[in-house]
């Protein structure tokens, strides 16, 4: 007699990455004939993929784990694994802070979740290192249907003295050019329209292609409209690489480029091995090479040892650099990173102000930037149904601005398609077609 099907719930916390991940583990927990549900409630198995970038985060995580606790009192044959980055951090650590947990499993050893989750023996499956990630092949379970994330490379080498990745995610691998390439022209072939290629630090992407070259292929794939890729790192931001983005039509003019200070001092002291003026020229160079691109960065408020004049120069850069959008958040200290350590912690109260700052200057340019759209024709592909209203579609436009469109008979997810633009917020754009 055949088994009940088991089902499971992924908790996704973080970046797009861990987002990719959770579908990978999904793709290979569905093809062992398990099947998702929409709540922990209902599952047999709750997979907590996990972020560790910043305190709050790891707060986050660990309340919902709390939750969880109490659900596994009711069904006491619930299996409970953490994937992700706190998985690699913590490791064994983890299982005796949290009995009810049954495994553990870092970001470099998805391909083993069904193994390990068969077993469920309180073990932590965090092998570092793992040098075949790149050559594994997993299957993906996408429940998005126009645009698809593809993983192109994993880890990071940089060690940016803030940063937890290269020590949860390892070394960098990048994947072979020909087995991106054919996922993507299967992407393709399912109808899928747009990808974003996602690396720690995508433009280091190094294999049989560079990254310049990587791109120009994608390019000539059939039935892909649109590329995007994240995140970039600026010392490795090419002249190569602009002309490549310059002269191939399906790569959009949007660049997430992260900053993190306007101040040079704490730049070397970040570790991030560029200065603010290379930054400053390397903005310049895309803004005279593809006039219309836009450019959003990451910003850090009160890093150790950020002066009231360190600050300022970051205001500066705001206003000079004149950026489309920004991520901003407050020095989060991680264990096991270097700046951790350092001498010179800002206090709590002047991070939260300085973060204030800086959002409140930048709030002002975007709002100004995307004015400027008002009356202009622009490019969008239509991706989905808006989660509020479900009379509009939403879209993007190449520049990665977020737009509604009223639903008419002619419209459908997928299509591209030039609209007016008839009013611009700070945050989404609108057209009333
Ligand atoms: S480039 Fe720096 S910030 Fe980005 S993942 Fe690597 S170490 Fe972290």
């Amino acid at each position: 007699m055949r088994n009940e099907q088991k089902k499971y719930y992924i908790a996704t916390f973080g970046c797009q990455m861990n987002v990719h991940d959770s579908e990978k583990m999904a793709g290979i927990l569905n093809s062992n004939d398990y099947k998702e549900v929409s709540s922990a409630q209902d599952a047999d198995v709750v997979i907590f993929n996990t972020c560790s970038i910043r305190e709050k985060a790891e707060h986050k995580f660990f309340s919902e784990l709390g939750r969880i606790k109490m659900l596994k009192k009711k069904k006491p044959g619930l299996k409970i694994a953490v994937a992700g980055c706190i998985a690699q951090q913590h490791g064994k650590k983890l299982l005796k802070r949290a009995s009810f947990v049954d495994c553990v499993i870092g970001p470099q050893n998805i391909h083993q979740i069904f193994d390990t989750l068969q077993h469920a023996d309180r073990s932590a499956v965090t092998s570092g290192g793992n040098e075949t990630i790149a050559e594994t092949e997993m299957p993906v379970f996408r429940k998005t249907d126009i645009s698809a994330l593809v993983n192109i490379m994993y880890g990071c080498n940089n060690f940016c003295s803030y940063c937890i990745v290269p020590h949860t995610r390892g070394r960098e691998q990048s994947r072979a050019s020909q087995s991106i390439i054919n996922e993507i022209r299967s992407l393709a072939e399912k109808g899928y329209k747009e990808v974003t290629l996602l690396g720690q630090n995508v433009n280091s992407y190094a294999s049989d292609l560079d990254f310049p070259e990587l791109l120009a292929k994608i390019n000539e794939i059939e039935g892909i409209l649109r590329i995007r890729f994240v995140t970039s790192n600026p010392k490795d931001l090419s002249e190569k690489l602009i002309e490549v983005m310059r002269d191939s039509e399906k790569i959009c003019e949007h660049l997430h480029l992260p900053l993190q200070s306007g101040s040079t001092k704490i730049l070397s002291m970040m570790n991030r091995k560029y200065s603010y003026e290379k930054y400053f020229q390397k903005v310049e160079l895309l803004r005279k090479m593809i006039p219309d691109i836009a450019i959003t960065t990451d910003i850090i408020a009160g890093f150790p040892q950020e002066t009231d004049d360190d600050h300022a120069l970051t205001m500066n850069s705001l206003r000079e650099l004149s950026f489309d959008g920004i991520y901003a958040f407050k020095f989060s200290p991680r264990k096991g990173t270097s700046a951790a350590l350092m001498d010179g912690q800002v206090d709590q109260t002047v991070r939260a102000e300085r973060l204030q700052e800086i959002l409140d200057i930048q709030n002002d340019i975007t709002e100004l930037k995307n004015k400027k759209l008002e009356g202009t024709t622009q490019e969008i592909l239509i991706d989905g149904i808006d989660e509020k209203d479900s009379g509009l579609y939403t879209g993007r436009t190449r520049t990665n601005k977020i737009i509604t469109v009223p639903k008419n008979d002619n419209i459908r997810k997928g299509l591209l398609l030039n609209v007016l633009i008839n009013q611009a917020n700070r945050h989404s754009l609108n057209t009333i077609l």
